[in-house]
C-alpha cells in the first residue's frame, strides 16, 4: 500500500525495475497518471478525460507546495514560472521545459496545458494571451496529422518561447523544426494527409468551394482518395470553423486566407496531373488530366504552358549555353511531387513567421526579459519502413536524450568530483557513441550523406555501400544484406532499420530555378511572396539579405542573371536541421531545465490498460530507474557560496553577512534543514532542500 501512494519514487528506498513498473502502473490505475522523481515529472497518457484540468485545480495549483499537492502538469508550469521570477532558487532565470516521449505518449497535450497554466499564472487577462493560446489549434491544422500511432500527431517539432518582463508575458515566439513534407504527395497505410486539407473540404460553404475550384474529396489522389464517415466530415467542418476563427484572432488578413486556400486547393490538383510517354519519347499530361492541369495553373495563378514546361524538362546552362533536358515519367512525376511539397512547406512557414510577427508586438528583446521555452519535439519513431524524415526525427531525439543525460548524470556527477563530494557513480546509458556515429566529421552518417548529396550521379545504394563501409564495425550499425539500400542503427531506443531509398534526394532538398519563377511570376501575392522571400533554418521568412542566408541569397542572385539556370538550392537538408537544433541546444544548456516524461501505456490509444512490455521498454530507454537513483542520492541544487549566502543571509538576520563558505554553513545551521553537502566553492543540496528554504524565507516574511 505504501508504495501505492508514492507521488514521489525519488523517495522509494529500495527500487529496481519492477517496483517502479508497479508504482507507476498502480498509481495510473488510480487514474494518478502524473508521478514526480525529484523534480521531474512523468505522466502516462490516459487517454481518456479526467477531471485535472480544471478552473479549481488550476487555481490551487498556483504558489503552492509541491508537497502539499499530488504530482501535476500545473505543477511544473508553476515551478518554471516562480523560478523564472527568481522566486524559488538561484540560477539561470530562462527556463526550459523539455518534453519527451514516443508520438502519442501526450506531449503536445502537455504543451498546451502547461502553455494554458502559465497564462493563468501571469494573470495576462490581454488580447495576447489570447492570441498566443490560439496559435496551438491553427499550427496544429496544417502541422499534425493522423498516424497510426495517434490520430493528431505532430509532423512537426515546436520550440515555444514565452518573454516575460516581471511577471507579465510581452510575447512569444515559435520556432518550427522539420516539418515532415513527404506527408502532403505520400501517406502510409493506415495514415492521412494534413488536417487542413480534410478541415477545408468539409468546412467551407458551396461558394467558397467552387471560388477555390474544390472538387470531391475522393477525387484526390494527395487524399488516397479517402475522405470519411459522415461524424468524422462534421467533426472536420467544425474544426474548420476554428481555424478560421484562429487565423482572425492571430490577426490574417481576409486576402491573405483566400490565397492560402487557393495554393492549398492547387496543390491537391496538382497531385493529379499524371504523365504518359508520346511515340517521339517526349512526355506528355494525359488526356484525362488535362483538366487537372488547368485546375493547378488558375489556383497557382501562372500560366499553364510554363507550369507544364516545369514538370516536363529541366533546363540548365552549361558554359553559357542553356540545355534543355526531357523528363522522363518519374522525373516529371517527382517534380510535381516537389513542388507540391515545396509550396506546402512555404505556406507552413509562413503561418508560423506571420504567428511570430503578431505574437512579438513592438518588444525590443534585449531589455531585460526573461523566458520560459517549452520544447514539444516529436518522439522516437521506429516503423515498418524507416525514411529519411525518421532519421532526421530520431537523430533530434537522440540529441534531446543526451541533454537530458547531460543535465542529469554528467553535470552533476562530474560537479561532484570537482567540488570534492564523496560520491558512487552512477552508471547510465551514455548514448554519445550513437550522436558521434551521426556528427562525427568528416566521417559520420551526416557528412557522407551531405557529401554523396553533392554528387549529382550517386545513387542511395551509393551511400548506404558508404555507409557499410566505414561502420560495419560499430556497435551502433549494423549492414543490412539486401537488394534495397537498407542499413540498421542501433539508437539509445532501440535498433532502427532505414531504407535509404530517396535520401538523397531528400537531403538536396533542391528547387528548380524555373519553377521558383514560375512561382514569383504568380499573380497570386501570396504565392509571389514565398517563393521570393528565403527561409530561414527555422523556417521563418526573412528579408533576403539577411545575414544568415546571405550565401543562399548570392546562389539565387547569380542565378537569376544566368536567367533560368543552375538549381536554386534551398538548404532544408539534414545539416540544416542539425544546425537549427545546435542552435536550440545552445539555448537549453544555459537555462534551467524542467523535464516532463511522457509515457504511452498502449500501443492501441486505449485507456486504463497497461502494456508490460511497451511501457518497460520506455522506462529503460529513458533512464528512469537511473534517474530515480540519482534525484534520490544527488544534489540537483548547486548554487555558489556567494548566490546562496546572498539570498539566504536574511535567515541570519545578518545582512551584511560575508559571500563565504562559512556563512552558508552558519545560515544552514540555524535552520534544521540537514543532508546537504559543501563543496570547494559551491553548496550542495537535495531537491526538496529548495522548497524547505522558500519556506522559511516565506514564513520569516510573514512574521516581519
Ligand atoms: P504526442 O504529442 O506525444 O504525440 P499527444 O499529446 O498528441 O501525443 O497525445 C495523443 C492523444 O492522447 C491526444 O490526442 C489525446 O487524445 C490523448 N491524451 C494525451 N494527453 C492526455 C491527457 N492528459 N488527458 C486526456 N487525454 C490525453
Ligand atoms: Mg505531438
Amino acid at each position: 500500500m505504501e508504495v501505492l501512494l508514492n507521488e514521489d519514487l525519488a523517495a522509494l528506498s529500495d527500487l529496481d525495475e519492477q517496483s517502479l513498473f508497479e508504482s507507476l502502473s498502480q498509481r495510473f490505475r488510480q487514474d494518478r497518471i502524473y508521478t514526480y522523481i525529484g523534480d521531474i515529472l512523468v505522466a502516462i497518457n490516459p487517454f481518456k478525460y479526467l477531471p485535472l484540468y480544471e478552473k479549481e485545480v488550476s487555481e490551487s495549483y498556483k504558489y503552492h507546495e509541491k508537497t502539499k499537492l499530488p504530482p501535476h502538469i500545473f505543477a511544473v508550469a508553476d515551478r518554471a514560472y516562480q523560478s523564472m521570477l527568481g522566486r524559488l532558487a538561484t540560477g539561470p532565470r530562462n527556463q526550459c521545459i523539455v518534453i519527451s516521449g514516443e508520438s502519442g505518449a501526450g506531449k503536445t497535450e502537455s504543451t498546451k496545458l502547461l502553455l494554458r497554466q502559465i497564462m493563468e499564472l501571469c494573470r495576462a487577462n490581454s488580447q495576447l494571451e489570447q492570441q498566443i493560446l490560439q496559435v496551438n489549434p491553427l499550427l496544429e491544422a496544417f502541422g499534425n496529422a493522423q498516424t497510426v500511432m495517434n490520430d493528431n500527431s505532430s509532423r512537426f517539432g515546436k520550440y515555444i518561447q514565452l518573454r516575460f518582463h516581471n511577471s507579465s508575458v510581452k510575447g512569444a515566439k515559435i520556432n518550427e523544426y522539420l516539418l515532415e513534407k513527404s506527408r502532403v504527395v505520400h501517406q502510409d497505410e493506415g495514415e492521412r494527409n494534413f488536417h487542413i486539407f480534410y478541415c477545408m473540404l468539409a468546412g467551407i460553404s458551396p461558394d467558397d468551394k467552387d471560388m477555390y475550384g474544390l472538387l470531391d474529396p475522393t477525387q484526390y489522389r494527395y487524399l488516397n482518395g479517402r475522405y470519411g464517415s459522415e461524424d468524422i466530415v462534421r467533426k472536420w467542418g467544425e474544426k474548420y470553423s476554428e481555424v478560421c476563427n484562429a487565423m482572425d484572432m492571430v490577426g490574417f488578413e481576409e486576402q491573405e486566407k483566400v490565397d492560402m486556400m487557393t495554393i492549398l486547393a492547387g496543390i491537391l490538383s496538382l497531385g493529379n496531373i499524371m504523365f504518359e510517354p508520346t511515340e517521339t519519347d517526349a512526355l506528355r499530361v494525359t488526356d484525362k488530366s488535362m483538366g487537372w492541369l488547368k485546375a493547378t495553373a488558375g489556383q497557382f495563378g501562372v500560366q499553364e504552358e510554363e507550369l507544364l514546361r516545369s514538370l516536363t524538362c529541366t533546363l540548365s546552362v552549361t558554359r553559357g549555353e542553356a540545355i534543355r533536358r526531357l523528363h522522363n515519367q518519374q522525373q516529371a512525376e517527382d517534380a510535381r511531387d516537389s513542388i507540391a511539397k515545396v509550396a506546402y512547406g512555404r505556406v507552413f512557414g509562413w503561418i508560423v513567421s506571420k504567428v511570430n510577427e503578431l505574437l512579438a508586438p513592438n518588444v525590443d528583446f534585449d531589455v531585460e526579459l526573461s523566458e520560459i521555452g517549452i520544447l514539444d519535439i516529436f518522439g522516437f519513431e521506429n516503423f515498418a519502413v524507416n525514411r529519411f524524415e525518421q532519421l532526421c526525427i530520431n537523430l533530434a531525439n537522440e540529441q534531446l536524450q543526451y541533454f537530458f543525460n547531460h543535465h542529469i548524470f554528467l553535470m552533476e556527477q562530474n560537479e561532484y568530483k570537482e567540488e570534492g563530494i564523496e560520491w558512487e557513480s552512477i552508471s547510465f546509458k551514455d548514448n554519445k557513441p550513437i550522436l558521434d556515429l551521426f556528427l562525427t566529421k568528416p566521417i559520420g552518417i551526416l557528412s557522407l550523406l551531405d557529401e554523396q548529396s553533392a554528387f549529382p550521379q550517386a545513387s542511395d545504394r551509393d551511400f548506404v555501400d558508404k555507409l557499410n563501409s566505414k561502420f560495419k564495425s560499430s556497435p551502433h550499425y549494423e549492414v543490412v544484406r539486401s537488394h534495397s539500400p537498407l542499413f540498421t542503427v542501433v539508437h539509445y531506443a532501440g535498433k532502427v532499420q532505414y531504407n535509404g531509398l530517396g535520401f538523397l534526394e531528400k537531403n538536396r532538398d533542391t528547387i528548380p530555378a524555373s519553377i521558383r519563377s514560375l512561382f514569383i511570376n504568380s499573380v497570386t501575392p501570396l504565392l509571389s511572396l514565398l517563393f521570393a522571400a528565403t527561409i530561414s533554418r527555422t523556417g521563418t521568412l526573412m528579408p533576403r539579405k539577411a545575414k544568415l542566408m546571405q550565401k543562399a541569397d548570392d546562389n539565387f542572385n547569380s542565378t537569376r542573371k544566368q536567367s533560368v539556370g543552375a538549381q536554386f538550392k534551398i538548404m532544408v537538408s539534414v545539416s540544416y536541421l542539425q544546425h537549427s537544433l545546435a542552435v536550440l541546444m545552445e539555448k537549453m544548456f544555459v537555462a534551467s531545465p524542467h523535464f516532463v516524461r511522457c509515457i504511452k501505456p498502449n500501443g492501441s490509444k486505449l485507456p486504463d490498460q497497461v502494456d508490460n512490455k511497451i511501457v518497460m521498454d520506455q522506462l529503460r530507454y529513458n533512464g528512469l530507474l537511473e534517474t530515480i537513483r540519482i534525484r534520490r542520492d544527488g544534489f540537483s541544487w548547486r548554487p555558489s557560496f556567494k548566490e546562496f549566502a546572498q539570498r539566504y543571509n536574511i535567515l541570519l538576520i545578518k545582512p551584511d553577512l560575508p559571500l563565504t563558505k562559512e556563512s552558508c554553513m552558519s545560515i544552514l545551521n540555524t535552520t534544521e534543514i540537514h543532508g546537504w553537502k559543501c563543496g570547494s566553492s559551491r553548496m550542495f543540496f537535495k531537491y526538496w532542500h529548495q522548497e524547505e528554504l522558500a519556506r522559511l524565507l516565506e514564513r520569516l516574511g510573514k512574521a516581519a
